[in-house]
């Protein structure tokens, strides 16, 4: 008898760092996992003993039973220009990325992971073609701002702070809401980081963006959605999750928004990705300024030059790139040209993808 043996697949369940310590330490009182989580994310500890508001015993006890972070690093990359740094970071479910990034004024900006891969699929996108393989809890988001919080104070020469936080790494942030949102509000709760600091990248899941309007509990972050273009037929071609009523729905969304939130401080984005003779001729941009202009003035237009992944698409021209910004700016649209950073160490918007990279002469360490 021929029997058919099927290998036994192990989901991993990850238990929250907050339940460990509970299992840990039955009936503590609630003080104590509020100082502790204070500890973690606000004080830019390295290390268990450090936590000196904490009973002695407790420090030890937790030294030995739960890892300081959620997530083992694997590998650092430094850009040629050491402005960029990317880390590979594992955990059960597999590998995902972070990137840290220097702004003009010297500080840092990191575009954090919210899922390893991405279920959305856009045509362009290098995290789209691994697909979705999980989701990442907020104790994962939390980490990667202190996994980059260490490593700024520990390479001293990089000098500055953490300003800004964005989700533009791998994953689909509003399809993973309920640990998003709790990785922010912690940030808001422990760091100095304010609202505008901090801001989400959708590719535009309608129900969720409705949702988070009516949300007490969200809190009132940037939202950057990402549009690519606002001609139906072309954006279904590159934004498989997209359908005929997408940019009805998002307009009636960003009028809500505005109506709501919107003011100068609180603006929408909308990233574009700049695809040569996809997206980018000047019916494309008349298109996209009247949807910027129907829903008035709290929009501005960031365009992301296509940087090289494995699709069929090449980054628009510079003629056709300056020819779409000055028919925006005509229509008056505020409108930036994002700068392109790690593109050589493929830490790029788009780019992240967890394949072990090949170019070693610019790692910079394998842990913390
Ligand atoms: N899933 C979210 C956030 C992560 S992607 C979103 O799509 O918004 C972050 C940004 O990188 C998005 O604006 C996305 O469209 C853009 N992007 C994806 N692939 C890219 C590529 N190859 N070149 C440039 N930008 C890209
Ligand atoms: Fe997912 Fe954003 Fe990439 Fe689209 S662009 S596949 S939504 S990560």
């Amino acid at each position: 008898m021929k029997i058919d043996l099927q290998p036994i697949v192990q989901k991993h369940v990850y238990i929250p760092r907050k339940e460990q310590f509970m299992a840990l330490f039955p009936g503590s009182p609630a003080f104590r996992w509020n100082q502790v989580e204070e500890s973690l994310i606000g004080m830019s500890y390295e290390n268990w003993e450090q936590l000196s508001n904490i009973p002695k015993a407790m420090r030890d006890e937790l030294g030995e039973q739960m890892p300081w972070l959620s997530f083992k690093p694997v590998q650092t990359l430094r850009s040629k220009n050491g402005d960029t740094f990317k880390a590979a970071l594992q955990m059960e479910a597999g590998e995902f990325e972070s990137v840290l990034m220097q702004n003009k004024r010297g500080s840092w900006t990191i575009c954090v992971s919210s899922q390893i891969g991405c279920g959305m699929g856009c045509s362009f996108c290098a995290t789209g073609k691994m697909g979705f393989k999980s989701n990442l809890h907020s104790d994962y988001i939390i980490d990667q701002y202190r996994y980059w919080d260490y490593f700024i104070k520990h390479n001293k020469e990089l000098g500055g702070r953490i300003s800004n936080v964005v989700f533009m790494g791998m994953g689909e942030p509003l399809a993973n809401y309920p640990n998003v949102k709790a990785a922010i509000n912690l940030l808001l709760k422990y760091t100095d980081l304010g609202p505008t600091r901090i801001t989400v990248s959708s590719v535009g899941v309608i129900p969720v963006l409705n949702k988070l309007l009516d949300d007490p509990e969200w809190p009132p972050v940037r939202v950057a959605i990402s549009v690519h273009s606002a001609d139906t037929d072309t954006r279904r071609e590159i934004v498989q999750t997209s359908y005929d009523q997408f940019l009805e729905d998002l307009k009636k969304w960003g009028i809500a928004y505005a109506k709501k939130l919107g003011n100068r401080r609180h603006h929408l984005t909308f990233e574009y990705v700049m695809l040569n003779e996809v997206n980018d001729s000047v019916m494309h941009a008349n298109k996209l300024a009247a949807l910027v202009r129907a829903i008035g003035g709290t929009v501005k237009v960031n365009l992301i030059p296509y940087n090289a992944t494995d699709s069929v698409y090449e980054c628009s021209s510079e003629k056709n790139f300056e020819e779409f910004m000055d028919t925006l700016r005509n229509h008056g649209v505020e409108v930036t040209r994002r700068k392109n950073m790690g593109g050589d160490i493929n830490a790029a918007c788009g780019q992240l993808v967890r394949l072990r990279e090949k170019n070693d002469d610019v790692e910079v360490s394998s842990q913390t």
